[in-house]
């Protein structure tokens, strides 16, 4: 309950690399620095998809991997929003030839795709920011029927 209060209106993020240079990942690494400080608008990145609203991924998924998101994907729980990260995530990037699926829409369903090698932190922060709506309006949709 009071986990849930406080969670009302925060953001968590569960981020993945699926193969990737770890470019993509660095640029998530530097929202969290003080020039970006993704935590002032209330979204927190870690890595437990059960406690996750928002799937960021980054790499071109790699066959290894394929099977692996899928699962993450159905232990995330609902609204299960996907971000794609990076040229890799959107389609294969550099690793397209490789042994990679080429883009994480292959796999399980995207909600929003960031383009760039790699994308600019601002930018993966407004990505956030846009889909956020999506899933508080769940939150809060869960707490009022819960309240009923
Ligand atoms: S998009 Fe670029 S920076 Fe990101 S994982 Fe692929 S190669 Fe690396």
């Amino acid at each position: 309950m009071v986990k849930e209060f406080l969670r009302k209106r925060s953001i968590h993020v569960c981020v993945i690399n699926t193969g990737g240079c770890n470019g993509c990942d660095i640029e998530i690494v530097a929202c969290l620095a003080p020039r970006y400080d993704i935590e002032q608008y209330g979204i927190y990145v870690h890595n437990n998809p059960r406690e996750a609203d928002v799937l960021l991924i980054t790499g071109p998924v790699t066959l290894q991997w394929a099977e692996r998101l899928k699962e993450i994907y159905e232990k995330t729980p609902e609204p299960k929003i996907v971000v794609a990260v990076g040229a890799c995530a959107l389609s294969g990037g550099i690793f397209k030839e490789g042994h990679v699926v080429g883009g994480v829409d292959k796999v399980i369903p995207v909600d929003a795709k960031i383009p760039g090698c790699p994308p600019r932190p601002s930018e993966i922060i407004e990505t956030i920011l846009k889909v956020a709506p999506k899933a508080i309006a769940m939150r809060e949709k869960k707490l009022k029927n819960r309240d009923e």
